[in-house]
Order: structure tokens, then C-alpha cells, then sequence
């Protein structure tokens, strides 16, 4: 008799995982056929529109296929942790606000942990070994420069977001010094070698850059046939010597700031030109400028950095009255770990970077509160707190995978665990104003809402931190997240004002705002709270003088904005190739009228006509602004 009941309930069993199988498999096939008819690869992926990917095709599908049960993969993994750490009730709580939209957790589609900017010191000591790879220790030039692709493209195999390595151009320097003597610098027109080709040590150099950038801009297997999202640094001398006045090569020799100086400035202005022959993404640059008195510190980089914007040079500056807050270098310093400026497109220190981003939509849970008559600060707070928790839990998920030796780039020293921080991301900080009625400008009103809200957040920030484990606060770029929230709270009735929540302190589509009122917005008093940054992007129709852009970096030092960035859109003609920085309405060499735009998406510059569907329809709205200043 039992045994009867047994097969019937065994065959009922086969008979409903069959049915399973063959509805994930149709929802598959549904997915493949949806993908193979979207006009781009941003538009045609589900999960993830921010990819650098420029082509869809059979390698971007067969990563995008898995990436839902990756998500269902990474959930449980962390609801289990969240039982253990904090009961029943705290994990279903989070899949019911992950699930209404009120929190976001970036990335859910990798099992990696997310960004660094790793030290490459312990391959310069030994190699790839120590990560599993099968190369030895760099010892000169050239295995310099096949050897960093490489283990770029390694340290990026097990990474979800950017790979900083701010000291490649100090690496790059010392080994051109082991080969053409240390004032190689002063000799550049003189001929390197006895090649038919006569090649000068400056041209030996250029074609350094040129292996390894478009080594690192070919698309990757590993990462879904995107490329490596890959960052460097450039340093004034206060920089440098506050980050590298200590550092010693393995030979005991020193970095040298005169030759550095001199292959930093080759390097911009090498990348600069290249950037009109093709469209090279990577890397993503951040100029890192010490301030003091209103103005750079260091006068010379200062005026290094206006001529590059002149020239039509697309790049990141960041500006500190304090070295320290980029200083998270390997040997910790106490102070830092307040103030360390870790965003996570890149810019930072050395041996920093985030593990985790979990965003919170502040929109919707400003509007849920509202609904509910309650002051929003109190519904904000329960998710603030249910987000620090989550982070934890996925903290401890990575020291699980680490005692298992499932992270050697920690093992190995590339990346500081405890100096990386969980990040707590925020989204729809200005809809969420609009909402209350406030005006987006710079008033006390909206100074006082920003500073509640982002300082509740770094309370909290503060209350989790403990030995071990550090938070900070972004406003995440939200390339595609911001599309993302405004359609899911427009479908639950939320009052939505725009297709794409701004990841600024200001309207995007503003065009009363002049570029000093947009400094402002993103100056000390908006993103004191903001320890994780946002980027500025002054969006310009039009690319200024030296002299005015010189001014402007006054502008950013005295009112406090630590990020930003200069976007004018550069032409590229779709028929005869021709790139050109100006943002023109005819193409200068054929005339065609057949033109497509490159601008930065958020952090790096893509094509548009590359961008997901709704961020095109953003990107085609954004204000593009005239100078409102004189020089
Ligand atoms: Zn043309």
C-alpha cells in the first residue's frame, strides 16, 4: 500500500519538475529570442544595461543567459546569513523591501565582490604565481608591459566593478629607468636602439601606452565579453609624495618625481590624440590635486590640468585640502579612516575600494512614508538600518569565501580586506525633494533635507564600523539603476516626475543652473555626508579656454566639490570614421550628416547610440550648458 503512494507521489514529483524545467527553459528561450532582436546589447540585457559592452553577440549572450539564476543564487546565499546573524523576521524584511523596490543590491547578477584599487606590489615581487596565474615577477620593460595586461586582466576575472591601479605609471617609469638610465626623460629624441626602424626612446614609450591600452579595451571572455573596467591615477607633487614618499622598488631604489612628472604629462597627452583615432574607453583617469588658499597646491599641475581639459581631454579630477583622505596606502594611517575617498568608478587611494553597494531609493521610501503620515526620517531609518545589516551579512559571506581560499587577491596582499569598505548607495535623492515640495537649488531648505537624510546614513555608517569593517556613502552613478526605479515606482503609483532619477544634486535637465550653482550643489555643504563621493559631471556645449578652466578649478576648491569631471560630447562620423572632441552637427571631413556622439554614460565615455534605449532618451535631454562665468 505504501510503497503504491510512494511511486504515485514519486511520479507526481518527477512529473512537476519536469514542468519546471520546462518553464525556465521557455522563459530561457523567450529571453534568447528577446536578446536576439534588441538593437544593442545594453537594451536587449535584463539585468544589467550598464555593461561596456558595445556589440551584442554569441559571447554577450551566453553571459547574460545565467544571470537570473545568479540573482536567486546571490539572494539565498545572503537571506541564509541574515537568518543566522539576525532571525527569521530581519531576512524576510529585506527580500520584501529588495522586492517593493525600496533597497537595491547592485551587481546581484556576479558572484564576485565588486570593486579595488589594488597595490601591484606583490606582483612586482612575484608575479602571477600567487593569484594562480603561471608568470613570473616583471624585470624589465617588456615583461613589464605584457605582464600588467595580464594580471589586469586576472585581478579583473575576479572582480564585479572597476580595477584601479594607481601605480602603474610609477611602475612604468622605474622599469623605462631600468632600461634607458633614470633622466631617460631628458634624452627622449635620442634613438633607442640599433632597429631598422630607428625608434627614439620616445616612440619606444608610445608604444608601450599603446600595447597596453588597447591591449586592455579588447572585450573579455571572462567578463562577458565587456572590457576590464579599468582606472589609473595621475598625482601632483603634494600627491605623490604624501602616497609614494616612502615606497621602495625591490632593488631599494626610490620613485623619482622628475622623470613621473614628465611620463605622466607624455601619458595624458599620448591618450588625448589616440582618443581621435579610436574610441578607446579605458582607462578611466582621475587627476588627484592637492588644495591650499582657494586654489591647487601645486601650480604647475593646476594649470597641467586646465591645458588637458582645453585640449579637449576627458578625465576626472579630484580635489583635497587634505593628502590623506586618497592616502588609504598599505601602510595604514589612523587618520585616514574617516575621511578616505573610495568611489567606486575608481578614484581612490592605493589598497582601497568597495566590496558590496546596496542602494537605497530614497524616493520611494520618502513617498511610503508621506502615505503613511509619518515623518519620512522614521520609515528611513528601519531601511537604513535593515541595509547596514544586509552588509554585514554580505561581509561575512566573503570571509566565508575567503577562509576557503576563494579570494587570493586578498591571500596574496593585491587588496586590503579590512581597508574595503561596504558601501551604502543612494538613488533619487532629488525626486525625492521635488516630492516634498522643495525647490532644487541651493537653499537652506534643500541644504537641510540633503544633510538629514545622507546624515542619517553616515550616523549609521558610524554605529556598524567596527575594528574590521568600514561603510561609506555614494550616490551611485546609476547608469542603470535610475531607469530601473523610476519605472517600478511609476507602475506602483508613485508620483514620478522623470524616466531617470538624477545621480546628481541637481536636475539634469535644468537649464536656469549656471556651472558655478552646479559646483555649488555638489560643494561641502550637499556631500559632507557622502564619504563614498559622487562625480560632478558639468555637462558643456562647447570646450573653454585654459584660462577659464583654470578659473573653474578655483571655483570647485572654494566650494568644496571634491569630484568632478568636464562632458562635451565628441563626434564620431559613421561614415568615414573621423572622431573629432568638438560636438558637431557635420562631420568636418566628408561632410556627412550621419554622426554619432560619444559621451560619458556616467563614468566613462561610450557611443550613444550604445546606450540603453531610456538613457539615450536621458542623455538627449540633458542640459548642455554655456560658460555662465567670465574668465
Ligand atoms: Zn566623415
Amino acid at each position: 500500500m505504501a510503497e503504491r503512494y510512494y511511486a504515485v507521489a514519486k511520479s507526481y514529483m518527477l512529473y512537476r519538475q519536469r514542468h519546471t524545467e520546462d518553464r525556465e527553459i521557455r522563459d530561457k528561450l523567450n529571453f534568447l529570442m528577446d536578446y536576439c532582436e534588441a538593437s544593442n546589447a545594453a537594451s536587449g540585457s535584463k539585468y544589467d544595461s550598464n555593461a561596456n559592452v558595445e556589440n551584442k553577440n554569441m559571447a554577450t549572450l551566453i553571459g547574460e543567459l545565467p544571470k537570473s539564476n545568479f540573482i536567486r543564487l546571490n539572494r539565498r546565499l545572503l537571506t541564509d546569513r541574515l537568518k543566522e546573524m539576525y532571525g527569521r523576521e530581519i531576512s524576510d524584511k529585506y527580500i520584501e523591501l529588495l522586492n517593493s523596490h525600496f533597497i537595491y543590491k547592485n551587481d546581484e547578477t556576479s558572484l564576485a565582490n565588486y570593486c579595488a584599487s589594488i597595490t601591484m606590489y606583490p606582483w612586482l615581487i612575484s608575479g602571477t604565481l600567487s593569484i594562480g596565474g603561471n608568470s613570473t615577477k616583471p624585470t624589465n620593460l617588456k615583461s613589464f608591459c605584457g605582464g600588467f595586461t595580464n594580471m589586469v586582466f586576472m585581478v579583473s576575472s575576479m572582480l564585479s566593478g572597476a580595477c584601479a591601479t594607481p601605480e602603474f605609471l610609477m611602475y612604468l617609469n622605474y622599469f623605462i629607468g631600468l632600461e634607458y638610465g633614470k633622466e631617460y626623460y631628458l634624452n627622449s629624441d635620442k634613438q633607442a636602439d640599433l632597429s631598422l626602424k630607428k625608434r627614439t626612446i620616445d616612440k619606444v614609450i608610445t608604444d608601450c601606452f599603446e600595447q597596453i591600452v588597447y591591449s586592455i579595451n579588447q572585450p573579455t571572455g571572462a567578463r562577458n565579453f565587456q572590457a576590464v573596467f579599468w582606472n589609473i591615477s595621475y598625482y601632483d607633487r603634494f600627491y605623490f609624495e604624501s602616497l609614494f614618499g616612502e615606497f621602495v622598488f625591490p632593488d631599494g631604489s626610490r620613485p623619482d618625481w622628475d622623470s613621473l612628472n614628465w611620463l605622466q604629462k607624455r601619458f595624458m597627452k599620448w591618450f588625448n590624440q589616440e582618443r581621435t583615432r579610436a574610441v578607446l574607453t579605458f582607462p578611466v583617469e582621475t587627476m588627484a590635486l592637492l588644495t591650499e588658499n582657494g586654489d591647487a597646491k601645486d601650480t604647475e599641475y593646476g594649470d597641467f590640468t586646465a591645458e588637458m581639459y582645453a585640449e579637449g581631454h576627458s578625465f576626472f579630477t579630484y580635489m583635497s585640502d587634505n593628502a590623506d583622505s586618497l592616502s588609504s596606502c598599505c601602510r595604514l594611517r589612523n587618520e585616514i579612516t574617516d575621511n578616505g575617498f573610495s568611489y567606486t568608478l575608481g578614484a581612490g587611494g592605493v589598497s582601497t575600494g568597495s566590496k558590496s553597494v546596496l542602494t537605497i531609493n530614497l524616493n520611494r521610501c520618502i513617498q511610503k512614508a508621506a502615505k503613511e503620515g509619518t515623518h519620512y526620517l522614521f520609515f528611513l531609518e528601519e531601511v537604513i538600518d535593515l541595509a547596514h545589516k544586509a552588509q554585514l551579512a554580505y561581509n561575512e559571506n566573503l570571509k566565508y569565501m575567503q577562509s576557503k581560499g576563494m579570494l587570493p587577491l586578498f591571500d596574496a596582499g593585491y587588496i586590503n580586506l579590512s581597508r574595503q569598505y561596504l558601501t551604502i548607495g543612494v538613488n533619487g535623492l532629488v525626486e525625492a525633494a521635488e516630492y516634498l515640495g522643495i525647490e532644487i537649488t541651493d537653499n537652506p531648505a534643500y541644504a537641510d533635507f540633503t544633510g538629514r537624510v545622507l546624515g542619517l546614513i553616515e550616523t549609521y555608517n558610524k554605529k556598524y564600523r567596527s575594528k574590521d569593517v568600514m561603510f561609506n556613502c555614494e550616490m551611485i552613478p546609476a547608469e542603470n539603476v535610475g531607469v530601473k526605479h523610476a519605472k517600478w515606482d511609476r507602475e506602483a503609483g508613485y508620483h514620478v516626475s522623470r524616466d531617470c532619477y538624477n545621480s546628481y544634486f541637481y536636475v539634469v535637465e535644468d537649464s536656469s543652473l549656471n556651472i558655478v550653482d552646479k559646483f555649488r550643489l555638489h560643494g561641502r555643504k550637499y556631500i559632507e555626508h557622502l564619504t563614498g563621493g559622487s562625480a560632478l559631471h558639468l555637462n558643456l556645449d562647447e570646450h573653454l579656454s585654459k584660462t577659464q578652466y583654470r578659473q573653474l578649478l578655483r571655483v570647485a576648491t572654494q566650494e568644496g566639490c571634491n569630484y568632478f569631471t568636464f562632458n562635451i560630447p565628441n563626434t564620431v562620423c559613421n561614415d568615414c570614421q573621423h572622431i573629432d572632441k568638438r560636438n558637431l552637427k557635420v562631420c568636418p571631413v566628408c561632410q556627412s550628416e550621419n554622426l554619432d556622439y560619444l559621451t560619458r554614460v556616467i563614468g566613462y565615455m561610450k557611443r550613444v547610440s550604445n546606450f540603453s534605449r531610456p538613457r539615450q532618451h536621458e542623455a538627449a535631454r540633458r542640459h548642455y550648458g554655456k560658460l555662465g562665468i567670465t574668465n
